[in-house]
């Protein structure tokens, strides 16, 4: 086995730390304070390429395999939180069904633009207010009246649409249900009939904007649908394996960004005559922390080159988002304990981290979905 990564992959992943030290991390806690979505910095990330990871090359992307966009992720949740999962939604979650099920005309109309940041990111809307988990549940509609599709409904919590250009809207296309009851449609921002509601009043990730939308008989041509009608809930399971590797990396940033803080206190300030860093109680949560976080990134990075060989992931995907998620909670609750009262103020980024990290067990999925995706395939083994 090889756990080395390839002279390629260390020089993007230290491309993209250097300039998420400079853009990102010095800015992050003013933008958590406004709850205020950094654009200046997204706008400089699209040179680098971090608005088209996953987007080929020849659409203006950086075509980059899963394990470089989580190696990116991992850096930009390093230096903010908030920013770091509208950029991790934008490349998986918006640009991803249309790299995935874009037919090549789809793929050259929208993907040149959202990986060069001209006309704002990309967002998918799943979530409703009566539908979370259960995404059978969806109950926002779009009909099909001649050549084009009629959609009325809302959704809740959508990240980026704010920023957005459009908006792949998972809507009930057949109402009898089923399986194939679902389709996912490209809905621009912009369309008549398409409100977004007041930004979410949120604990954490606070620089990355969340709104609630309400469709009201929004009309958009027929041929935005994704692939054929019907598919939209296995193609959004799909992008959701994808987008739990990214949660993954991002969580194993945080946690390490939170390391750091300790690991540096710790190392500042006495008690009893020494550092606190000599004392074995600090050691041990520094030890616990930064085992756990190498564990969680192996998981991730795992996840991320069975995606690259085309191999089943969804089981490994799962499982590095369930244990990167948990992990980044417990490593930031601990970073608190180890600065004491000053990581209990906003003086300091631990708090801030520890807010972030809360998001992660939630968003694309919860941890007890997690654990069902999992349970599911560990059960189905035969011994
Ligand atoms: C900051 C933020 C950003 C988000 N961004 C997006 C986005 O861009 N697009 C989007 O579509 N959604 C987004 N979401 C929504 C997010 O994906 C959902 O909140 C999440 O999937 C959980 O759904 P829910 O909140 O409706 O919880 P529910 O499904 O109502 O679940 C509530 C609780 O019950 C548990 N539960 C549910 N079913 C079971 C079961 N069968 N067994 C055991 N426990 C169960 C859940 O794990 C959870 O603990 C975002 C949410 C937040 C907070």
């Amino acid at each position: 086995m090889d756990f080395e990564l390839s002279p390629e992959h260390r020089q993007w992943r230290s491309a993209v730390h250097a300039f998420c030290a400079a853009e990102l991390q010095p800015h992050a806690a003013e933008f958590d304070e406004r709850a205020e979505f950094n654009a200046e910095a997204v706008r400089k990330m699209a040179p680098l390429g971090l608005l088209g990871m996953l987007v080929p090359e020849e659409l203006g992307g950086a075509g980059l395999d899963m394990l470089g966009a989580a190696l990116a992720v991992e850096e930009l949740g390093w230096a903010c939180g908030g920013s770091a999962l509208s950029i991790s939604a934008h490349n998986g979650l918006g640009c991803g069904p249309l790299v995935l099920f874009g037919s090549d005309e789809q793929k050259r109309r929208w993907l040149p633009d959202l990986a060069s940041g001209k006309n704002g990111l990309a967002a998918l809307g799943l979530t409703e207010p009566g539908a979370g988990s259960d995404l059978n549940s969806v109950q926002t509609r779009a009909e099909r009246l001649g050549k084009e599709w009629v959609i009325s409904g809302s959704k809740a919590w959508i990240t980026n649409v704010s920023v957005a250009s459009l908006v792949i809207t998972l809507c009930r296309t057949k109402p009898e249900g089923g399986s194939h009851a679902f389709s996912l449609i490209v809905v621009p921002v912009d369309s008549p009939g398409l409100h977004v509601g007041p930004p979410e009043k949120k604990m954490g990730v606070r620089a990355s904007p969340t709104h609630a939308m309400t469709y009201d008989g929004v009309r958009v041509p027929f041929e935005n649908v994704l692939g054929e009608p019907g598919q939209g809930l296995p193609q959004t399971l799909k992008v959701l394996d994808g987008g739990r590797i990214s949660i993954g990396a991002l969580s194993v940033g945080l946690a390490r960004a939170a390391l750091e803080a300790a690991q540096r206190y710790a190392q500042e300030r006495t008690a009893f005559g020494v550092p606190l860093a000599s004392h074995q109680a600090i050691q041990w949560m520094i030890a616990d922390a930064a085992t756990q976080i190498e564990a969680a990134r192996l998981l991730v990075h795992q996840a991320a080159w069975l995606k690259d060989q085309d191999r089943p992931y969804t089981l490994q995907a799962a499982q590095a988002k369930l244990y990167a998620s948990e992990m980044a909670e417990v490593v930031c609750r601990n970073a608190i304990q180890i600065l004491g009262s000053y990581g209990y103020s906003s003086e300091y980024p631990v708090e801030r981290m520890y807010r972030d990290a809360r998001l992660m067990t939630i968003g694309e999925g919860t941890s007890e979905v997690q654990r069902m995706v999992i349970a599911r395939r560990v059960l189905a083994t035969e011994l």
